[in-house]
C-alpha cells in the first residue's frame, strides 16, 4: 500500500491501510494463511524514530491501558532500516511474569512482555519508488494483525476461533 498511497498523493502523507493479508503460513493456534493487517504509513519533512517509538508508545496505552510500557527491539525487514519490534509490558501481571501468589503468567506466559507489532523507518528505495526525494522526507511504517490485537487485550488463545462463526465465542463481542 505505500508506494501506491505515494504515487497517488504524494508527500506529506499519513495513511493508515487495513485490510487482509494473506501469507503461507499452516493453520495452527497462532497462525492463519488469511488474518486481518492495518498498516501506518507516516512521510513528512523531518520525521524521525522518535515520532514513531512516540507514536506507538502513545497507542498502546490507550488500547492495552495507560500502565502499560513499551520495549523496541532492533530486527530486519526488507521495507525498513531501521525496523523494530514492539513489546508491551503485561497488562495482567504488569511486567512482573507472575501473580500475586507467585504462579507464572498465564497471559505473557512469565516473561512479562507480548511482542505485539512490528514497525521501522521507511527504507529509501520505498520513498524513491513511490515518487518521493528521500534527501527531503523521511517515514515510518508499522504493521499490527488485528486478531493478534484482539487475542492479546481479551486473552484468547486460539486465531482459528475469529474464523469459525461460533456464535458462543462472537456473542461475548456483542
Ligand atoms: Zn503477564
Amino acid at each position: 500500500m505505500q508506494i501506491r498511497a505515494l504515487r497517488k498523493h504524494g508527500a506529506p502523507l499519513h495513511i493508515l491501510a487495513p485490510g487482509k493479508a494473506y501469507r503461507r503460513d499452516n493453520p495452527d493456534a497462532t497462525h492463519s494463511p488469511m488474518f486481518h493487517q492495518v498498516e501506518g504509513l507516516a512521510v513528512d519533512t523531518d520525521i524521525t524514530f522518535a515520532d514513531l517509538k512516540g507514536t506507538l508508545d502513545f497507542f498502546c496505552r490507550k488500547f492495552f491501558g495507560e500502565k502499560v510500557r513499551t520495549s523496541f527491539h532492533p530486527t530486519y525487514f526488507p521495507f525498513t532500516e531501521p525496523s523494530g519490534e514492539v513489546s508491551i509490558s503485561c497488562f495482567v501481571c504488569e511486567g512482573r511474569g507472575s501473580d500475586n501468589s507467585g504462579q507464572i503468567c498465564r497471559t505473557c506466559k512469565g516473561s512479562g512482555w507480548m511482542e505485539v507489532m512490528g514497525c521501522g523507518m521507511v527504507h529509501p528505495e520505498v520513498l524513491r519508488a513511490g515518487g518521493v526525494d528521500p534527501e527531503r522526507y523521511s517515514g515510518w511504517a508499522f504493521g499490527l494483525g488485528i486478531e493478534r490485537f484482539a487475542m492479546v487485550k481479551y486473552d484468547i488463545h486460539d486465531i482459528q476461533l475469529f474464523f469459525q462463526s461460533d456464535m458462543r465465542f462472537l456473542e461475548q463481542f456483542g
